[in-house]
């Protein structure tokens, strides 16, 4: 191609001899191979080993588990758009979609959060039958040992429903469907193991919980301090080869009422009774919690919530080396099955639960804004209101894209690693940041806590979903990137591994043919990234029509950049990179932010493209884009080369800043949706739990249909009194009775307008209870409540 492209221009211009001896010298050296390896790969190879960051085996463990997805092709520059349009849509299956109207319809009504959380501290005992009962406990075990054998996307749904009505009851749910024994057995498990523990898990005849964190070992999980030797014991009057077991566990969810506990430890085998190995690493156990020195049952009070959650510990308890997950031959794999689980269960759970914060807030707040007047106004209609309710508009929808695509991506069949890594951390924030603002435009009835209340126990509940399952600050400034660039670039991780090689010469000459491709690669991403920023990415394919075509290009031009920036800064920085938190950070989120902007595209597409959904598209892409934007130019102005930092942020924006935030217009245009009873917002809070006219949620949405239902009616009375025909009475009933009177309305339109203003008025109650009742949670009666009171 090169040599071709020379003799064109040699036909166009003057022949120039100098491109053609490089060229040459580049060619020899290529097809020379003895002496390209000995004189340029040897010792790159030696200066590549050099910089590479010192990495333990537990972190080798982490970066080889889990798969690369849709984020190899975002990070590699060049994303092939079609592949993730034709990714299936993810979509419940009959049977799954009766549970979700039926079972889990009818466990949210069986739970109120107040009481839960406030008087028993615990779920109603029906409610752990009922959960026990219709296989909750079981949702991810196959149906041939008696689970639902439910898909990721159906499990995602049941979780984030639940998580509408009660956090402490999604919580409960999703834990023994997550990372836990179900799970550990279904992928490690012997047969022995499988058939005897799921078909009691599935039927909740067992409660799991899963013990990995400790005193002094939290994000740092792999550093675990908790031992088991390898040793024989006594065990049901018999001797037997087995473990004995120390170990000092907290914030376990479920160990108080657990009666199996899955254990990760640290296995020595001093007297090489397994083999030759002594120190065989992180290793998981599932020990019934009623054996022997085995300590459970008391609890922890995380941020008020009401599930289950304590310590657990034990002091040389023997246990049979069969009980370890997988038998003797998985002794010492612990850390990379944990990892291996992890990476599909961080997609589903935390999502989910961010995405039923988003939808809850979504649809409530935004009948809220409606129900609610002050200045004689709605206060939707205030322009700060406004403003943030347009956050939680557009927040919600890519929430729920998210949830879709990534959930849909563990059903793939795949564990993807960044991407769940991406959408643990983006959704918990974007969660958190849209119950802020839900709580800001309900004021007071925000903040009273109380039966009314659907946003405080959601509110306070945040930072657990925060910190668990990697802590955010940790889960963005280490992981993303940190695991993101060496998993989806095409070639780092290979040529890492064949640094790793202990057969020096085989090392080398993988090394070698790895090498040269890398060039070529970081040549055609430098080219790309050039002509896309010059054109303002105007060339790039368009994969769609219409209006969603400009973002395609757009996300191809940072997605190529994104390839560029990594390897330069890769080859600069080196094993630096890692330690330079917060600047891999910052293209980690480059990364995340055009994860995040695919799955608002595939949403809308999957949706079939509605018209209404165009302006919530358009904002989230402005957003990220935006977002995007901010990242790189952070990360050039930090650069520790600045000369460095300066050309990067010319050759990536060479007209200065391309995108902004999405303007004040855009805005008021999300937010009708909000404020109308309309397909888009029904469609986009689907799944939720409202109850009944007494329900905290019910309370809002009925009164939100009365009063929108009886909108006409208020346009009457308004235009009847600025022609004169009618005055304002002191109160509104007075109003109602001389409108009655003077003819303005009919009997049945004063009885609908009396209606819906007495359930506005009772939607924007607070509750107020005894002195005991607070203190104790127990004694004295929350005070009756007229309507309107
Ligand atoms: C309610 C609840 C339920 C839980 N359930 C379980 C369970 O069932 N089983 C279980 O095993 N564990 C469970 N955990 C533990 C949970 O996984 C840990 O809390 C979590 O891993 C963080 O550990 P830590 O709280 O000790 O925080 P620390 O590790 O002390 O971290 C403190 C802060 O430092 C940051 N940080 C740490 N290292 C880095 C770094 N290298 N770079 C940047 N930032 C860093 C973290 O992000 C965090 O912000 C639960 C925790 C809670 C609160």
């Amino acid at each position: 191609m090169a040599a071709v492209a020379l003799v064109v221009m040699g036909l166009i211009w003057e022949f120039t001899l100098i491109p053609w001896i490089l060229l040459g010298a580049f060619a020899a050296l290529y097809f020379l191979e003895d002496l390209r390896k000995d004189k340029i790969t040897q010792p790159i190879f030696k200066i590549f080993k050099s910089l590479l960051p010192p990495m333990n085996s537990t972190e080798r463990e982490a970066l080889e588990a889990g798969d690369v997805w849709w984020d190899g092709e975002l990070f590699k520059g060049n994303p092939d758009w079609k592949q993730m349009l034709s990714y299936p849509k993810p979509e419940l299956s009959k049977e799954e979609n009766d549970f979700v109207n039926h079972q889990v319809e009818e466990l949210c009504k069986m739970v109120n959060d107040w009481k839960v959380v406030h008087e028993d501290k615990d779920l109603p005992p029906e409610a752990w039958e009922y959960m026990k009962k219709e296989g909750f406990l079981g949702m991810i075990i196959p149906k041939e040992y008696g689970g639902l054998g439910f898909s990721a996307f159906a499990h995602s749904t049941v979780v984030s429903k639940l998580a509408t009505r009660s956090g402490s009851l999604s919580v409960s749910v999703m834990v023994p469907n997550s990372l836990g024994p179900a799970e550990l057995l279904l992928h490690y498990g012997t047969e022995e193991q499988k058939n005897h523990y799921l078909p009691r898990l599935a039927k909740g005849e067992e409660i799991p919980c899963f013990a990995l964190t400790g005193p002094e070992a939290g994000s740092d999980a792999g550093a675990i301090p908790d031992l088991g030797v390898v040793c024989k014991g006594e065990f049901e009057g018999k001797e037997t080869l087995g473990i004995r077991l120390s170990w000092n566990k907290r914030y376990i969810t479920l160990a108080p009422i657990a009666t199996v506990l899955g254990l990760a430890f640290k296995l020595h085998d001093p007297e090489g009774l397994l083999g030759d190995e002594e120190d065989l690493g992180i290793t998981c156990a599932l020990i019934p919690t009623d054996h022997e020195g085995v300590e459970v049952g008391n609890r922890h009070y995380p941020m008020g919530q009401a599930f289950m959650n304590g310590p657990t510990h034990g002091k040389d308890v023997f246990i049979p080396i069969d009980w370890i997950i997988g038998g003797q031959e998985y002794a010492g794999k612990g850390w990379r099955m944990l990892v291996e689980c992890l990476s599909a269960g961080r997609g589903i759970s935390l999502p989910s639960s961010a995405a039923a914060t988003g939808k809850l807030s979504y649809r409530l707040t935004g009948a809220y804004s409606v129900l609610r007047q002050q200045f004689k106004t709605s206060i939707g209609q205030f322009e700060g209101v406004e403003e943030a309710l347009a956050r939680v508009a557009g927040d919600t929808y890519q929430l729920e894209s998210m949830r879709v695509m990534t959930a849909g991506a563990v059903d793939l069949s795949c564990k993807p690693s960044v991407v769940t890594a991406i959408a643990k951390y983006h959704m918990t924030e974007l969660a958190r940041n849209i119950v802020t603002d839900a709580m800001d435009i309900h004021g007071g009835r925000g903040v009273i806590m109380g039966d009314r209340n659907y946003l405080s126990s959601g509110y306070m509940s945040m930072p657990i979903s925060i910190t668990v399952e990697g802590a955010n600050i940790l889960t963005r400034n280490l992981m993303i990137f940190g695991q993101g660039a060496i998993r989806c670039h095409p070639f780092v991780f290979r040529e890492m591994q064949a640094a790793n090689n202990p057969d020096e010469r085989a090392g080398l000459n993988e090394f070698d043919s790895l090498f040269f491709r890398h060039i070529g690669y970081g040549v055609s991403n430098f080219v790309r990234t050039l002509s896309l920023s010059f054109t303002a990415g105007r060339i790039a394919h368009k994969p769609t029509s219409g209006k969603t075509a400009y973002y395609y290009q757009q996300l191809t031009r940072m997605s190529s950049a994104l390839a560029m920036v990594s390897d330069i800064s890769m080859m600069l920085l080196g094993g630096e990179l890692k330690r330079k938190e917060r600047l891999s950070a910052r293209l980690g989120d480059v990364l995340s932010y055009l994860y995040m902007s695919s799955t608002v595209l595939k949403f809308y597409e999957d949706n079939g493209r509605p018209l209404s959904d165009l302006p919530y598209v358009e904002w989230c892409l402005q957003k990220n884009l935006f977002l995007t934007q901010k990242a790189f130019m952070d990360f050039f102005d930090n650069l520790p080369v600045s000369w460095l930092g300066a050309t990067l942020k010319r050759l990536v924006f060479p007209y200065g800043r391309a995108y902004k935030m999405p303007s004040d217009k855009l805005d008021h245009k999300i937010v009708q949706s909000m404020l109308t009873d309309c397909e888009l917002r029904d469609r986009l809070t689907n799944n939720i739990f409202i109850g009944e006219e007494n329900d905290p949620a019910g309370r809002i949405e009925h009164a939100f249909k009365k009063v929108l239902a009886s909108a006409p009616l208020a346009l009457k009375l308004r235009d009847a009194m600025k022609a004169g025909k009618l005055k304002a009475g002191r109160t509104k009933e007075d109003t109602i009775a001389t409108a009655l009177a003077t003819g303005v309305f009919t009997q049945e339109e004063a009885n609908m307008y009396a209606e819906a203003e007495a359930a506005r008025l009772d939607a924007i109650q607070v509750d107020d209870y005894s002195k005991e009742y607070i203190a104790t949670g127990k004694e004295g009666k929350p005070k009756a409540k007229s309507k309107a009171a």
